[in-house]
């Protein structure tokens, strides 16, 4: 611990960038009947990368199930497109919604050309997020590294234009520069293609290099909010007292 404190502000939602995209009012959830997420205000813009940092437990994972549909809120509400929406999570993919996690989203036995294809995914579109894509395109998934896995996994969400990306630890466990690749893959989709982004990395400083805006999430509350500018300047000690041991 430090002996100055974290300022914490009141964690108000800064000025609007434009349209949003997702958001979450008053928003608890949990498993079963227990929250484990209490009263969360959250919001992603068109062309935001969000981060949503916070230590082991806080609630990070069960935010963005929420947000995606996967679980169902027990007070307040999840709003996407600008619609207060209970719908399952394949529906609101169908809508827009992307999600990637730290689990590779791709078909092992097929080739990375394939993958592609069975998204969709034009292989010019990948290429522009990861060109590295180009040379191994006729590679099994299965024979790929980890971090050509996931940059094929990321490259067929983003591919699918979607509109929203919540994505959950995309690069745990990976090589450094492919953090930076994925997350500037993330923060190119936002440039280019306006899409929203939440991100929970644990890299939390390079994640904070690539967002907007970020969100610190304890014991299933979000307890300061800033622009990445002004959270950079407080995160030693914030990651003293709230990231460190987790
Ligand atoms: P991590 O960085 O470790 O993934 P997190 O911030 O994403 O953490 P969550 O995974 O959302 O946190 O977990 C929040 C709380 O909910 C934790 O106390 C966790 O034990 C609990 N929890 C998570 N999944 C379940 C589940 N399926 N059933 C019951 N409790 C759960």
């Amino acid at each position: 611990m430090t002996d100055a404190p974290v300022d914490l502000r009141e964690p108000e939602p800064t000025a609007g960038t434009g349209d949003t995209l997702i958001e979450a009012r008053g928003l608890s959830a949990g498993y079963g009947k227990m929250a484990v997420v209490r009263e969360i205000d959250i919001r992603v813009d068109a062309g935001e990368v969000v981060a949503l940092i916070g230590a082991n437990g806080a609630g990070k994972t069960t935010t963005l199930l929420t947000l995606a549909g996967e679980l169902t809120p027990l007070e307040g509400e999840v709003r996407f497109l600008g619609e207060a929406t209970r719908a399952p999570m394949h529906v609101r993919c169908r809508a827009g919604l992307g999600y990637v996690t730290e689990e590779r989203s791709v078909i092992m036995d097929m080739t990375v050309s394939e993958n592609l294809k069975l998204a969709a995914v034009p292989p010019a579109t990948a290429f522009t997020y990861f060109p590295d894509l180009e040379r191994i395109m006729g590679r099994k998934a299965g024979l790929c590294s980890g971090g050509e896995q996931q940059m094929l996994s990321l490259a067929r969400a983003l591919g699918r234009e979607p509109k929203v990306l919540l994505a959950d630890e995309l690069s745990l466990g990976l090589a450094p520069i492919i953090v930076t690749n994925l997350l500037k893959a993330v923060r190119a989709a936002a440039d280019e293609r306006g899409i929203g982004v939440l991100l929970v990395e644990q890299h939390v400083r390079q994640a904070l290099k690539v967002a907007d805006r970020v969100y610190l999430m304890e014991r299933g509350h979000i307890i300061l909010s800033g622009t990445s500018a002004e959270i950079v300047g407080q995160l030693d000690k914030i990651e003293a007292a709230y990231l460190s041991g987790s």
